[in-house]
């Protein structure tokens, strides 16, 4: 699946430009400067592929992302958490991601990314909420794993799954990952790859 290229196939501002849905899609969100971009060029081996935060008009649009001969898409939802964001960018932001995510039956998972150093934060919240309301099934990756020492690491992870253990629609487990060092990428890529067998074998 991660073997091949991964490649851009196109950002979107609003939902009448979303192409047909993938056999399985995938989307990442977290807050800006998360480590999203990164994470993204790990999973596909790739440097300088995902360079949504440095391009301007970019970071406010859904960026679909192809993978495994086009069976995969990833979609990087827009950075949360600018602080100097306007009001009204704040309302749109939310109005198309809340619409894309009721509305995108072929979304399997959204993953969101937590960096390991803060933990859950308050803004995060609010995206766990848009997502339990959503009701669309999500899971927890805690990045940059690299900047915090054995056992901490793991203490954030432990309370990290028991801050979330309430949540409905999250996945109970939380991977724990390191673009910089690779660490928990190979667990990452296999419960993606678990996610399209499971898709395929449920349509038979
Ligand atoms: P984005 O805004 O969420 O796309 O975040 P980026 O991927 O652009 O990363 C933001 C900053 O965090 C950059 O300076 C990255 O080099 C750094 N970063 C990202 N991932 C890691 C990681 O796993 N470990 C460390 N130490 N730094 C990281």
């Amino acid at each position: 699946m991660f073997t091949g290229p991964v490649r851009f196939l196109k950002g979107v501002a609003a939902l009448d430009g979303l192409p047909d849905p993938f056999p399985l899609e995938i989307a990442l969100a977290g807050r800006s400067n998360v480590g999203k971009s990164s994470l993204l060029n790990a999973l596909g081996n790739r440097r300088g592929l995902a360079r949504t935060s440095n391009t301007p008009g970019r970071t406010r649009e859904l960026n679909f992302y192809l993978a495994g001969e086009d069976r995969l898409a990833i979609v990087d939802l827009p950075g949360y958490g600018y602080a100097k964001a306007a009001k009204s960018l704040v309302g749109a932001w939310q109005s198309l991601i809340r619409s894309y995510l009721r509305g995108r039956a072929s979304l399997r998972r959204v993953f969101v990314l937590i960096d390991a150093r803060h933990g859950v934060t308050k803004t995060d919240e609010a995206m766990l909420d848009l997502l339990d309301e959503a009701a669309v099934n999500y899971q927890l990756v805690l990045t940059k794993a690299d900047k915090l020492k054995f056992p901490g690491r793991e203490r954030v992870r432990l309370e990290t799954v028991a801050r979330i253990a309430k949540r409905p629609a999250a996945h109970p487990d939380v991977h724990l990952t390191s673009s910089v060092t690779g660490a928990g990428l190979d667990a990452l890529r296999a419960e993606i790859v678990e996610l399209l067998d499971g898709k395929a074998s449920a349509t038979g």
